[in-house]
């Protein structure tokens, strides 16, 4: 029963564990303790994954690897030929947003689905309401 959307929620589950937060540690947590059998559930207010794959690791790679590429390019003037440099900023931003799939959790929230960890994504910046019983 897996749930998504932006309303409140009232769920009725029998859960062992509920993890507030399906980042990287509170997927790899979900992972293990589904793994020892117990049932999870996973609250998640923005991105299943959190800030690794969409912010931090991921597309901080990207803006470093196309640092790199434009500095050593530069380096072939005097040492091996001759180029002309000319950054643009669209092609790294849209090699961001390809990366991160425009932002789209989908992928790990559908395994988490199949897997039967619950996102349920909802509130605000306030965070998520739900209602276990
Ligand atoms: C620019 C940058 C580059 C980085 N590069 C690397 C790297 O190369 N390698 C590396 O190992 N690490 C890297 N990191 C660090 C890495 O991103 C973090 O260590 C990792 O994301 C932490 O995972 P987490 O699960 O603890 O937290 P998060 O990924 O922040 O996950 C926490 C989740 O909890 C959710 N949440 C918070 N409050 C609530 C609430 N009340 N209710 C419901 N959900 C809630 C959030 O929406 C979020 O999805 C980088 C960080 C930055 C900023």
């Amino acid at each position: 029963m897996g749930t998504t959307g932006k309303e409140n929620l009232k769920v009725n589950a029998t859960v062992d564990v509920i993890i507030l937060g399906v980042g990287s540690c509170g997927e790899d947590l979900s992972l293990q303790l589904l793994d020892a059998g117990l049932n999870v559930v996973g609250i998640e207010a923005s991105l299943v994954g959190g800030e690794c794959p969409y912010y931090a690791c991921l597309p901080s790679k990207v803006m470093v690897r196309a640092a790199n590429v434009l500095k050593e390019a530069e380096r072939l003037n005097g040492m091996a030929g001759h180029a002309e440099v000319i950054p643009d900023w669209k092609q790294v931003s849209d090699r961001v947003r390809e990366t991160t799939g425009n932002w789209d959790d989908s992928v790990a929230a559908d395994l988490h689905e199949l897997l039967e960890v619950e996102k349920l994504a909802f509130g605000d910046e306030e965070g998520p309401e739900a209602e276990f019983n």
